[in-house]
Parts: C-alpha cells; sequence; structure tokens
C-alpha cells in the first residue's frame, strides 16, 4: 500500500497543469481502492465544471470517463471543510471531501466505494489536500503576473487541449479564438507613462473578468494582447458577444486615460485546420480590424469567404503580419 501511495504522490506531483492534476486525482482514486464512482468538480463563483468524473461498468468490467462538463448556476459553500455524504440517483451512497482554495472558488471530490469506505476516508482526505496545495503552485505558474490572467505558455496547452476537442466532437458548433490587441497603446504610455500603462492593462484584465464568464477562458498574450477561447457557439452569438465587450469597454472610463478602443480578430476553432494555423488566421483577421480602423472585431472566415469570391489564390496571400 505503502509503495502505491508514493508511486501516486509522485505521479501527481509531475503534472504540469491543473487540468491534467485533476485528471490525475480522480485516476488516483481508481487506482487505490474499490472505486465505483468519483468526480471533481470546481466552483468558481456560481458556476461550476466537472474536471472528471469516472464511473465503474459492471458488465464490462471497465471504467467510463468524462471530462471537462460545465454546470450552470450552482451555489456552494467554498469554506465548508466538511465530509459529508449524500444519496445519489439510484439511493447509493456518494461521499463529498471539500477543497477549499480562495474566498470565491473550491473543488469537491466525490467518491462512491465498492463496501465501506471507513478504511478510504483518510487516504482519500490526504489526496484532496496533496492536490489543493498542489493545484495552488501550480494556478500560479499558470498566470501572468500583472493581470492574474492565464498565460501565453497556458494559452499554448489549452489551445491544444480544445483542438483535441474539435478533431473529435462531431457537433457542428465551433470552439472560437479571439486576439484582442489595445488600440494605440503606445500612446498611453508615452502621454502618462509605462505605470498607468500597467494599471490599464490591469483594470482592462478586471473588466475581462466580470464581462466574460468562466465558460470563456481569458489569456494575457503579451504586452497589450489578450486571448479570448470561447465554448462551443454559433459564428452570430461569438461576434455577438465580443461585440457587447469592445462596446462595454469603449464607454467604460478608465482613471486619467478615460477611453480605450480595442480590435479583435476571431477565427473557429475546427477540426479541420492545424493548430498554429489557427491563431495565426486569428491574428490576420486582428491585423484587418487595424486596418480597417481600429475598434472593430474581423471575423477569419468572414474576410476568407469575401476574398474566396474574388480570387482563386490564397486569401491572405497580401497580409503581411505585424
Ligand atoms: P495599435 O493600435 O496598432 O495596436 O497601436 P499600439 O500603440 O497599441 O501598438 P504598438 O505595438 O506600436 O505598441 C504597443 C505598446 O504596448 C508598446 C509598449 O510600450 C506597450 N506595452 C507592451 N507591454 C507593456 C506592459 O507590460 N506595460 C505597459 N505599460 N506597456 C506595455
Ligand atoms: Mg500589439
Ligand atoms: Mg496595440
Amino acid at each position: 500500500m505503502e509503495d502505491r501511495i508514493l508511486s501516486s504522490v509522485v505521479e501527481i506531483t509531475e503534472q504540469r497543469n491543473t487540468i491534467s492534476l485533476g485528471h490525475c486525482l480522480v485516476a488516483t482514486m481508481t487506482e487505490m481502492m474499490p472505486v465505483k464512482y468519483a468526480s471533481l468538480k470546481h466552483f468558481i463563483n456560481s458556476t461550476a465544471v466537472i474536471v472528471a468524473e469516472v464511473s465503474y461498468d459492471e458488465e464490462s468490467h471497465s471504467f467510463h470517463w468524462y471530462y471537462d462538463q460545465s454546470v450552470e448556476n450552482c451555489h456552494h459553500n467554498h469554506e465548508s471543510n466538511e465530509i459529508v455524504s449524500f444519496q445519489g440517483e439510484k439511493g447509493e451512497t456518494i461521499y463529498q471531501f471539500p477543497i477549499p482554495i480562495s474566498d470565491d472558488s473550491s473543488a469537491v471530490l466525490h467518491v462512491e466505494i465498492k463496501g465501506s469506505i471507513e478504511e478510504y476516508k483518510l487516504l482519500i482526505d490526504g489526496f484532496a489536500k496533496i492536490y489543493k496545495n498542489y493545484l495552488i503552485v501550480l494556478h500560479e505558474s499558470e498566470r501572468d503576473k500583472l493581470t492574474g490572467l492565464l498565460n501565453r505558455r497556458t494559452l499554448e496547452e489549452r489551445l491544444s487541449h480544445c483542438f483535441d476537442i474539435a478533431s473529435t466532437s462531431s457537433g457542428d458548433l465551433n470552439l472560437w479564438v479571439a486576439i484582442i490587441d489595445l488600440d494605440h497603446f503606445k500612446q498611453i504610455n508615452d502621454t502618462y507613462g509605462h505605470m498607468i500603462g500597467d494599471e490599464v492593462l490591469l483594470m482592462f484584465a478586471q473588466q475581462m473578468q466580470s464581462y466574460f464568464s468562466n465558460r470563456e477562458q481569458l489569456f494575457r498574450f503579451g504586452g497589450e494582447e489578450f486571448v479570448i477561447l470561447l465554448p462551443p457557439q454559433d459564428k452570430r452569438s461569438v461576434i455577438s458577444m465580443l461585440n457587447g465587450f469592445r462596446q462595454h469597454i469603449e464607454l467604460y472610463r478608465f482613471p486619467q486615460v478615460e477611453q480605450i478602443t480595442l480590435s479583435c480578430g476571431v477565427c473557429a476553432i475546427s477540426n479541420n485546420e492545424y493548430l498554429p494555423t489557427i491563431l495565426d488566421h486569428a491574428d490576420k483577421a486582428l491585423y484587418l480590424a487595424k486596418e480597417s480602423g481600429r475598434n472593430q472585431i474581423q471575423c477569419y472566415e468572414d474576410i476568407a469567404s469575401e476574398r474566396n469570391s474574388d480570387t482563386e489564390s490564397d486569401p491572405f496571400d497580401d497580409v503581411e503580419l505585424f
């Protein structure tokens, strides 16, 4: 048993991002005890995501896995510290191990065991605590220091994860990636100084966090550029959401600087594209938003289809990246 605990701890601490860390915690439960069901759910404000869920299928003697399912409108006490049990849909007893993380975020680990849970309670609680401590360490390494948004390294991991979902999904709604670049930001630094510039970046990031829900993943790409990964939806709703944010920023009053505007390029993450070309497409759409007068959203698919009808060659042959 000690050997297995040790190798599980090693495996947990080998994880390099918070998503694979969550998957690893649930997998550990299945390796250490006779699990019938286990899930890890994260709560941020009033929304929740089931990071990983596993249930044992008696007939096929195998585990069924589900990942990254979002749950709307969940109210949860983030400070709860007590292990409790409740009856599942089929009358089974599920134990809930709380994982408090911060004032507005927490997680819970749900476990149903074949037989009595008593001999495993201490072990599960211990793993939940190791998970929490390591999550906090990873959380910092995934974030940009100034704004607290996810950083560029994390974008590469998350984008590749989105791409895996897009390649295997049969649904006809796309995930989307948007690149936002603040307009004439150099002028803000030149006029008000770098410190005020930094304050604008921080306040802009806060506006992003309050406007978007946690279904949208927000990144600082570098400098005054930001990236948003948006969940599956049609083009109209993604453009309308981004346009709503553009207008919100246009109307928002920043201290001293007053008004700033943004330009944005958006592109669908479709399964017949290569991963590196997706960001490149969003960047090309952003370039066109800048060229066409700034303070606007451009969608790669629109421009590509418009240009395709004009010419047989690559629609962006003449677009230089900046
Ligand atoms: P455009 O509308 O074409 O995007 O114009 P721009 O001035 O925003 O673009 P440009 O790329 O010429 O300038 C970006 C400026 O952003 C240059 C740099 O001084 C500033 N910048 C980049 N990173 C930071 C940062 O971390 N803090 C501050 N204060 N400024 C930054
Ligand atoms: Mg820029
Ligand atoms: Mg700019």
